[in-house]
């Protein structure tokens, strides 16, 4: 059958539709990579698939692409099925960890390929080229082959590459883990700016938290080829519905415990009272266990030198603190408790407690204290 495409006009005003992965699943060989996945890419947005090695990201973003084929699901554009159109009817753009390029075609003809194979040409193709790499920040490379380019260029030729078509999403897959940290931060502030210059929506792909924080409008958590929480960064990190997502967010601290009538008891002894309003207490599972998890942010933890216990009675550990570690603005406590396997840490003022000293710890706010059933860890 042939395929339809709509033709294509260089700086045409794009009219973004909503992308929707409904209940997509890809088997390979009795293991299941992706397991129902859903979720929606509104026009223009940024959202990034986050989650560890194997859990699903590349071929969930394969499928969209069309190099996969889903075992069962849908994928939309706007309203339309497009599970089965082929890579090219679907005419995304991608670019890849390995910047895919062609070695032997120079950067014009790279950035130009697209568009030919769109029956582009002319001053037109030469007109939309230029655009591309003017974009992003190569006009004047277009004779250079692309094996003269260093990592960072041929990443923007890719770059370059995937927007020359004016795709209706942007698919990337790590394309920043082949550059050295400083070029990696900078390449991602670009990107950042320039998808949301030019309204593109994008799905990207990382195991990169920070990354994750700093580029996309929301995040999909997968493990095991499910998504777990899908919101934005600060969400995600605020509220996560469970200790795997609160960790995969940044550094938190992991007490256990044991819910009693007035409130809970920690392994150390120590008495908590439940913790209420903006935490997760009413989470599914937790009336068929006592069993508790507690977790509380760095530095949502105030750090006070002494061992007073605070005259409210608000939660209370007691420590010494093992190691003190520069952060800049702040300084990270390593505070031993008694009772507790692991140091706990807090972020706290630069000039705080010194190493030896004695502390005392208490939750800035009841509602940065997330409780959890200890099975859903
Ligand atoms: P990474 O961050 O390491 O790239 P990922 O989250 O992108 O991982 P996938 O590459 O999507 O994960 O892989 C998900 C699961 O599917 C893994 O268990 C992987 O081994 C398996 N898998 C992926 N592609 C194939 C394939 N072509 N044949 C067999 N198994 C595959």
């Amino acid at each position: 059958m042939a395929e339809s495409r709509p033709p294509f006009s260089p700086g045409r005003p794009t009219s973004p539709s909503t992308i929707t992965l409904d209940g997509i699943v890809r088997d390979f060989d009795g293991v299941r990579a992706v397991d129902h996945l859903s979720l929606t890419l509104a026009p223009g947005e940024f959202v990034t698939l986050l989650g560890p090695s194997g859990c699903g990201k590349t071929t969930s973003l394969r499928m969209l692409a069309g190099f996969e084929t889903p075992d069962q699901g849908r994928i939309l554009l706007g309203d339309q099925e497009i599970q089965h159109w082929s890579p090219q009817r679907r005419g995304f753009g991608m670019v890849f960890q390995n910047y895919a390029l062609f070695p032997h075609l120079d950067v014009f003809e790279n950035v130009a390929f697209g568009l030919k194979t769109r029956g582009v040409a002319g001053s037109l193709l030469r007109d939309a080229v230029l655009a591309a790499l003017t974009r992003v920040d190569l006009a004047g490379y277009e004779a250079r082959p692309v094996q003269a380019l260093s990592g960072g260029q041929q990443q923007r030729v890719a770059l370059a590459r995937a927007l020359a078509i004016e795709p209706p999403l942007l698919l990337l897959d790590e394309p920043l883990s082949n550059l050295d940290q400083a070029l990696r931060f900078r390449t991602r502030m670009e990107l950042r700016s320039l998808v949301r210059e030019l309204g593109i929506t994008a799905l990207f792909v990382t195991h990169d938290q920070e990354e994750a924080f700093d580029l996309s409008d929301r995040i999909a958590v997968m493990r095991d080829g499910r998504l777990l929480q899908m919101g934005s960064p600060e969400a995600l990190y605020l509220d996560p519905v469970d200790p795997f997502v609160a960790g995969f967010m940044g550094r938190v601290n992991r007490l256990e415990g044991v819910v009693e009538e007035d409130g809970v008891r920690l392994v150390n002894g120590a008495r908590w009272p439940l913790p209420a309003g903006g935490s997760r207490t009413s989470i599914p599972g937790l009336d068929s266990t006592r069993e508790v998890i507690l977790l509380v942010r760095p530095e949502a933890f105030r750090i006070n030198e002494g061992a007073g216990v605070p005259s409210d009675g608000a939660s209370t550990l007691h420590g010494q603190v093992s190691d003190v570690r520069f952060r800049g603005a702040q300084t990270l406590y390593l505070v031993d408790v008694a009772g507790l396997e692991a140091p706990v840490e807090v972020l706290g003022p630069a000039q705080g407690p010194r190493v030896g000293a004695r502390v005392t710890l208490t939750p800035a706010d009841p509602a940065r204290i997330h409780l959890y059933p200890s099975a859903s860890s």
